[in-house]
């Protein structure tokens, strides 16, 4: 099966397929840098961030956008209050969001700002007043609605439909209720550009339109957001981009659904800074990444104490496993001198093969030995990974195929005599799978881990000279550090509490 993507435009799963062979063009709406971004809005930013993860695992070369919105009506009027000018305002929180960003694993796109492309902006709109898709009133420029018969397209709705859901639209400056701003003219003491209709700065819905085309070309592969964005933000871009160019914004339109914040300890003790900022002061991101990706991205999530709670035991217990087979591995290269590591293609040939034998009714298969065992559970899961991330980024799928992988790798570690190469497989396993769900603890990158490997062993050492005391306390201090030590006799083993 090849990747299936649900979407919003067709309201059906589609097959995927790049206008260009091997590249995909992703842009996703970015956050209005005013605040702290809340954990609602840490749903896109992990949950696109896996799908271009996913991208790349299968081999495309992803060109991804995350815009900044650094100029709106939020920005201007948090920047009067606290006496900051808008563009340090938006220097602070943009510099918050990226902290947030990767520390949840989520740092790799393209943030374009707002206020460094009022250029193309200006021109764009100069292009639908020219085309007569849009027209000045009063210094402020519109969107002409009835320009565009496909308007309503993306979200499913029809003008004369929309028309009863609105309220008499007092603005006469506007040819039809449901024309949207292009371009704002500058009140007194706001900030602003320079354009032809005096001077002001862009309305919302122009600048996705704008720096899409500037960074990614004139229709991309797919275009991302929350669902609150599907009407009217993305239905607009989509008609100002149709409107300008005579080409779709975009083949395929996602949208993720929200996050319902439960528990009423989390409301109670954050209150209304249930922030990423502040939920990361006490939780894992990982955690956090877990819960996130454990609800399929187009159903709700409940986020809560609860749910961090299981997120943290599902981390644990993948990272405990993963924890394991790098030590054992550890003490069998170490004992080996000369050995040399075995490359990915070497690898990838050996799970291709055990894929093979899995394919095998078991009583074709024989009495298998344990490392066939691991090898062919280890490919399965691969390949199930696979298959349900095809399908419409099925994260939790995902997720429970690590799992089997865990048991797998837990279960061949009970093993006397473990083979590196059934070692270095379980761990490239592992490894792929983490590339795409993010899940694992970067622990060495900290030097934590060697510093635990060097405590156990002068505590070896101590042992041999029947230093019992001096044993005895770094056990304390690692068991005060909520590292468990284990005496096997492969040596000992240690994993985090
Ligand atoms: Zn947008």
């Amino acid at each position: 099966m090849t990747l299936q993507i649900y979407n919003t435009l067709s309201r059906t799963k589609e097959e995927f397929r790049p206008i260009e062979p091997g590249k995909v063009s992703m842009y996703v709406c970015g956050p209005t840098v005013y605040d702290y971004i809340h954990i609602g809005n840490s749903r896109p930013l992990i949950f696109f961030d896996t799908v271009r993860r996913y991208l790349e695992y299968v081999g495309y070369e992803v060109n991804y956008v995350v815009n900044f919105t650094d100029v709106d009506d939020k920005l201007i009027k948090r920047s009067l209050e606290r006496g900051v000018p808008v563009p340090e305002l938006a220097n602070t929180f943009i510099d918050a969001y990226l902290q947030d960003a990767r520390a949840l694993g989520a740092e790799k796109a393209l943030h374009p700002r707002v206020t460094e492309n009022i250029d193309e902006i200006v021109a764009f709109i100069a292009g639908l007043v020219e085309k007569g898709a849009a027209y000045e009133s009063g210094g402020d420029v519109f969107f002409r609605t009835k320009a565009f018969p496909k308007y309503g397209q993306l979200s499913h709705k029809n003008l004369d439909e929309l028309q009863h859901g609105i309220r008499i639209d007092v603005d006469e400056r506007k040819e039809s209720p449901h024309d949207f701003v292009l371009w704002k003219a500058a009140k007194p003491g706001e900030i602003r550009w320079p354009s032809p209709w005096g001077e002001g700065r862009p309305g919302w819905h122009i600048e996705c339109s704008a720096m899409a085309a500037k960074y990614l070309g004139e229709t991309i592969d797919i275009h991302g957001g929350g669902e609150d964005l599907e009407f009217p933000h993305h239905e607009c871009e989509a008609a100002q981009s149709e409107a300008l160019t005579g080409k779709p914004l975009a083949r395929y339109w996602m949208h993720n659904r929200y996050l319902n914040i439960a528990g009423e300890k989390m409301s109670k003790s954050l209150g209304n800074g249930l922030t990423v900022h502040n939920i990361l002061q006490s939780a894992k991101p990982e955690a956090v990444r877990f819960v996130i990706l454990s609800a399929h991205y187009r159903s709700p999530i409940n986020f809560g104490d609860e749910s961090l709670r299981q997120g943290e035991a599902g981390i644990e217990r993948i990272n405990n496993s993963y924890g394991n087979l790098i030590h054992r591995l550890r003490i069998l290269t170490e004992a080996k001198t000369g050995w040399q590591p075995f490359t990915a293609e070497k690898l990838d040939a050996q799970l291709a093969e055990a894929l093979q034998t899995a394919g095998l009714a078991d009583e074709e298969r024989g009495a298998e030995t344990a490392e066939a065992e691991a090898l062919r559970e280890s490919a399965l899961a691969l390949k199930r990974f696979g298959e349900r991330m095809d399908d419409d980024f099925n994260t939790p799928d995902a997720i429970t195929a690590l799992f089997d992988l865990t048991a797998a790798t837990n279960k061949y570690l009970l093993v006397d005599h473990a083979s590196i190469d059934v070692l270095q497989a379980l761990k490239r396993a592992f490894e792929r799978m983490d590339a795409v769900l993010g899940l694992l603890m970067n622990a060495a990158d900290t030097g934590e881990d060697a510093e635990i490997e060097r405590l156990i062993e002068e505590r070896q050492e101590a042992r041999r000279s029947r230093n019992f005391g001096r044993a005895d306390e770094i056990r304390d201090e690692l068991a005060g550090r909520g590292i468990l030590l284990e005496d096997t006799a492969q040596g000992v083993r240690w994993r985090r509490k």
